[in-house]
Order: structure tokens, then sequence, then C-alpha cells
């Protein structure tokens, strides 16, 4: 081992090499010098392992010239989503509308109204854009606009119940992939929380008993990522409402996702609208801008004027502001709802309400532009797709895809090749076949789809 680690040549020996410096006319020096950094170190880590017994400098070199020209690439970048999982949270949960680009690079590559009054010619507020909207929309109050749910609910709790104590039914103490997690936001709120019921139960007296002169608050929260079924009971909405007023505390309720049409319209499962929430007579409301509303990350809250002012007023709210490009997305998807038909042109709600024949002649169409590559075999799956982001929890939404092997290689292999594929293709596999779900790819994907299969069953003999 120590003499193969004696062998590694130094980062000065490689940039001699004629392909490294016929690079240095087009890539900036530094960035050369990283990569061969970094392929000297990939070896010395194989070597140090036992994994290399035999190695020469034009290994190095040559995965010298692999990092250069993945730096070129973006590291942010698109892929296709052949998973069926509409709203993905690895692949960027909702995606935006295509139309709303020419605003987006308009707003965001010039100046802009963000906080400038254009009627008054003075000082505006950049929240002014969407507030009206959400307030017609939703038939709040006030509204409010943070980075994500996760703020909203921190700035929430940390307004109205600082020190104070918090009431949540134990069977709503969720946890959101990742990292959010009702009792871990509530003790960085400062709130104190006060949990009643069990898990499976919770009753109008539980939270009757629990109210003291040091309660703040009574929290719902939506379980937007489970369901508790059985023997079960949990207080309805306006029943919470109808407690608090009695004992003069205000209500909030985390929705998670955030609805603003009836989806069950469509065939899918019942979620509470934001609008229900609402009417409830409810004092505050959050859901996510990123979830079914199919917007852009962000944490909307909506609710009574006099709350929505004071957290307008929390010094937290500068540190959760969202930017322009938010704001101008944001705009966008709103006035969809208002003016237009949500249905057909926000995404997650297309993809979500794809009937199945729609889906199975996607799916007819898929198969057929690959009918002329040789090796693969490639039939029509009836397969199930999922909201995914912690939305419609337990919902498997039929769907049809594609089920596609390569002679002389697995799933596995093949599952790799389309993810490494230049514009990376995320697929599933299902029963030992690579699955490509048609209801989460957009119409130029195909084309992407029929190169990369055409590609990778060129290179098998
Ligand atoms: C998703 C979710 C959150 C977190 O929202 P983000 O926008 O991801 O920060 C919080 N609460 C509930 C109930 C959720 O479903």
């Amino acid at each position: 081992m120590k003499d193969l680690l004696r062998e590694l040549p130094s980062v000065d020996e490689i940039l001699k090499d004629n392909d490294i410096k016929k690079l240095f006319s087009i890539i900036k020096r530094e960035n050369i010098i990283y990569a061969v950094r970094k392929a000297i170190n990939f070896y010395r880590d194989l070597i140090l392992k036992g994994d290399v017994i035999k190695f020469n400098n034009k290994d190095i070199i040559n995965k010298a010239i692999k990092y250069i020209s993945k730096e070129k690439q973006f590291k942010l970048r698109r892929v296709v989503n052949g998973t069926g999982i509409v709203i993905h949270t690895n692949l960027g949960r909702a995606p935006l509308p295509k139309n709303m680009s020419n605003k987006l690079i308009d707003v965001s590559t010039h100046y802009s109204t963000l906080e400038y009054d254009i009627e008054a010619g003075s000082r505006g507020s950049r929240y002014s854009h969407v507030e009206e909207l959400l307030c017609i929309l939703t038939g709040a109050e006030a509204a409010l606009v943070v980075n994500n749910n996760a703020a909203a609910v921190l700035l929430a709790l940390s307004t109205i119940a600082k020190g104070k104590e918090v009431i949540v039914s134990r069977g709503q103490l969720v946890e959101i992939g990742g990292s959010f997690r009702v009792p871990d936001v509530m003790s960085q709120s400062g709130a104190i929380l006060k949990e009643v019921g069990t898990t499976n139960k919770t009753h109008d007296y539980d939270y009757i008993n629990a109210i003291n002169e040091n309660t703040a608050l009574i929290l719902k929260v939506h379980t937007s990522n489970y369901k508790i079924i059985g023997f079960t009971y949990e207080v309805k909405l306006e029943k919470i409402v109808e407690i608090a007023r009695k004992y003069n505390l205000p209500t909030m309720e985390d929705l998670g996702s955030g609805v603003l049409v009836d989806l069950t319209k469509y065939g899918l499962s019942y979620e509470p609208t934001v609008q229900s929430s609402i009417k409830s007579g409810i004092d505050i409301v959050t859901f996510s801008g990123d979830k079914l509303l199919g917007g852009p990350q962000a944490g909307i809250i909506l609710g009574k004027r006099k709350y929505i002012e004071m957290m307008k007023k929390n010094p937290l709210t500068r540190a959760l502001r969202v930017d322009k490009m938010c704001l101008s997305a944001l705009e966008y998807i709103l006035k969809i709802y208002r003016d237009d038909d949500p249905q057909k042109n926000v995404p997650v709600l297309a993809m979500l309400t794809l009937d199945k024949e729609e889906l199975y002649k996607r799916a007819e169409n898929l198969r057929n532009i690959s009918g002329d590559i040789k090796n693969l075999d490639v039939k029509i799956a009836e397969i199930e797709s999922m909201a995914g982001g912690g939305s419609l929890p337990g919902l498997a939404i039929p769907s049809y895809g594609i089920a596609i092997t390569i002679r002389n290689m697995t799933a596995n292999e093949l599952e790799e090749k389309l993810r490494i594929n230049e514009i990376p293709i995320i697929t599933r596999i299902i029963q030992d076949k690579v699955i490509i779900d048609v209801r989460t790819l957009f119409d130029d994907d195909y084309i992407i789809i029929h190169d990369a299969i055409k590609n990778i069953s060129e290179e098998v003999t």
C-alpha cells in the first residue's frame, strides 16, 4: 500500500499532460487544479481502502477530465420525474407553470415594485402584492407570507404564545419528513406544549380541562401525512373554536397542505380547504405554498387582522421574509386561482386530476416512440401514483406508465443509468422492472426518455 501511495503523481505532474493542457484555454486554471487534486485524492482513498492495486497517470487524468466536465454542469438542475409522486419533496415539490417564466424573468432581471407603492410614489409593503388576493380567495381578513410553513408556525407561536401554554391533541403531534416536528417547533418558539387526550382519541373535555391562566392558544395540526383509523375521535374545528371563544383564547390551525379547491370534485379524497378553515371562525391558519397549492416554497399565514398585525411587527418576520422571486411566483399562482382554471393551469392539480384514459394514451405514446429501439422490451403498466409531500396520505391514485427492460441489464443497472443521464430520469423499480409513471411527465420529457433509453440500449452487446 505504501508503495502504491508513493506512485501517486503530484498535481504539477498531471498538469503537464497534453490532454489537460488543452483545457487551459477554455477552463479557469484554478478549476483544473481543483479537479486534478480531487482525482488524485480519489485514487489515494481507493488505495487506503485497499480497493485498487494498479493504476497509471492516465486513469487519474481521465478522472480529472470527468470531474471538470461535471463541474461545468449546474448541480441544481432539471430532472425528469418518472416516479408518479406529484409533490416530490426531493425533486423540488411543486413544479411551477411554464407560462410563469416570463413574469419571473421580467421582475427579477429588472427593478420592480417589490416595496414601492406606484400610486403613492412612496415606500410600499412587499406583502401587499399577495395579501388582497389571499383574502379574496379564502375569506380571511388579513394575510402574511414567510419562507415556508415551518416558519409560519414558528412565527405564529412565537408571536402569540411565547412563554405560555399551547394546547394540542396527542393525536396531532406530527413529524413531517426532514425535521419539522410539532413539539420541536413549539419549544423553538418559546411556547410550552400542553398535550391533551390520547393518540387515538381527544375529546372536548380534554381541551376544556387543560385550559388555565397560562394558556395562550389552542392549536390544531392537520395530520396531513398520516391517518389514524379505527377507534378514534377528534374534536371538530368548529367545536375547538367554540371552546376557545368561551375562554377568550385564540385558535390556530396548521393545515400543512392548504388546498383552495375541493378535491373530491375530481374524485380525490377529501382534504379540508383553506376556505372551510377560515369559515369555522378560526383566528390563524397556516399552510405551505408548494404542496397542494402548487406554488413556490412559502408559508402562508391567514387570519384575523389583529393577529396578523402582531406577527408583522415581530422581528422574526424580517428574518423569515420571502424574496421577490417567491412573491412574483405566488402572485402568479394566486391569480390563476382567482381568474382562471386552476385544474388546468396549476401543474400539481393538473397532474393529480389526470383521468385514466388520458394517462393510458400518454403511456401508449411513450411506448410507441420507443418502438424502434433494439434490445428493449417495453410494456404498458398499470400502476399507482401518489400525491407525495405528505399530502393526501394513504391515497394511491390509479395510473399508467411503462415497464422497461433492456437485454442483459438488471433493473438496478438500468435505473442507475437513467438516473445519471445528462438530464437525470428518476424512476421506480417495481417487481424487478424499471417503471416510468406518465402522470408526472411533461411533454418535453418524452423525447429525453426516448434518447436516454436509446443510448443505454445501444451500449449493450
Ligand atoms: C408540510 C407541513 C409542514 C411544513 O411545511 P413546509 O412548507 O415544508 O415548511 C408543517 N406542518 C404540516 C402539517 C405539514 O404538512
